[in-house]
């Protein structure tokens, strides 16, 4: 096989040492003669990989008690919808807008009560994360996107809410650094990015939340029964779960959270800092608000940008393409990325300048 470096946004890298664990389990989980996809949800099994996988994020997170840990389906996009119908009803929240996700957050809340926009980042293209926020004084809460995926800006602080709750969209930067969970009231992710395949939806929320969300709601919709159920209700992503508790125990036998985010700082400085030291490459985020995990940047034309996918790609870099509704590059360097794949796309980034300048 070739070497492939995979700098795509979303599903994206996976380690490879979950990934030849799987293969091994594939066919023959726990001695069972049988794969883990083939068995029931509310098997000993099935059970045991669920709880460790919990476990696990209540570790790595520090998550407190007062806390339940949801996987759900229907990805990121279903929590812009749930989130709402469970928490504002009829009310006002709070939404920062810094680009495609978070307007996507909001365009869902809208449907359910008064979405406020606290600050917005849309007067620069999504550029930057804003530093000043108008927050209402009867918010039920304030939303934001952690990391822009499509953008590439990324909040390094968090705003201070008081006693609102924050409701934070991680899905493209969870478990990429240490987090306090007390200062959230809810944090979703889907996990195609830093935890697993798509298919299942962290959800983190607050004891308090669940008490105070909505009780008329359609079941699968309800944050309250998915956590009196522990996340069983119906039947789980099983597999997606599965991949999770192994990415989690990777990421336990990397140090942890502390060790991830000093690597994925060591990642993102070599390709910022030959983004900053070329004439060819342009970055397209703020510097102070910069992504850790998607380095986006723009060639002087259009069409240098595709000779520069295409050369990049024949020579075994794939996904770095920007998204389709801005253009330009985009490098996604997750957890998962090597560091040995970062200093061999900084080499080939230094090539193609020296031939195309
Ligand atoms: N939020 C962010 C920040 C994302 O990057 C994405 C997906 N790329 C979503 C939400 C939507 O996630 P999903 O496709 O799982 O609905």
């Amino acid at each position: 096989m070739s070497k492939t470096y995979n700098f795509y946004a979303g599903p994206a890298i996976l380690p490879q040492d979950v990934m030849k664990k799987a293969q091994n389990e594939l066919l023959d989980f726990n001695h069972m003669g049988l794969s883990i996809m083939e068995i029931s949800h509310r098997s000993k099994e099935f059970t045991e990989v669920i709880e460790t996988a919990e476990t696990k994020l209540r570790d790595l997170l520090n998550i407190p008690e007062d806390y339940s840990v949801l996987f759900l389906q229907g990805g990121a996009s279903t929590q812009f919808a749930m989130i709402p119908m469970n928490l504002l009803q009829g009310g006002t929240a709070d939404y920062i807008n810094t680009g495609a996700w978070a307007k996507k957050a909001i365009k869902e809340a809208k449907l359910f009560g008064n979405v406020h926009i606290a600050a917005s980042s849309e007067d620069r293209e999504f550029s930057y994360i804003p530093d000043r926020f108008q927050f209402s004084t009867d918010a039920a809460y304030v939303h934001l996107t952690s990391n822009e995926t499509i953008g590439g800006i990324q909040f390094q602080t968090f705003p201070d809410t008081g006693d609102v709750p924050l409701v934070v969209d991680m899905s493209s930067d969870i478990l990429s650094r240490r987090l306090d969970i007390t200062r959230f009231g809810l944090i979703y992710a889907g996990a195609q990015k830093n935890m697993g395949p798509a298919g299942v939806t962290l959800v983190i929320i607050h004891r308090d939340l669940i008490e105070a969300s909505a009780d008329n709601l359609t079941s699968m919709l309800s944050y309250r029964l998915h956590a009196e159920k522990k996340s069983l209700y119906n039947t789980p992503p099983c597999f997606a779960i599965y991949i999770v508790k192994l990415v989690l125990e990777w990421i336990e036998g990397l140090g942890g959270l502390a060790a991830v985010e000093a690597f994925n700082n060591e990642k993102a400085a070599m390709l910022y800092d030959t983004i900053d030291h070329s004439r060819l490459y342009r970055g397209t985020a703020a510097e102070a608000d910069r992504s850790k995990m998607n380095v986006t940047f723009r060639l002087s034309s259009e069409d240098l940008e595709a000779k520069f996918i295409a050369e990049a790609k024949q020579a075994g870099f794939v996904g770095l393409k920007g998204h389709r509704s801005v253009g330009g590059c985009r490098a996604s360097i997750y957890n998962a990325m090597p560091l040995e794949g970062v200093k061999a796309l900084v080499e080939f980034m230094r090539a193609f300048e020296k031939d195309n300048a």
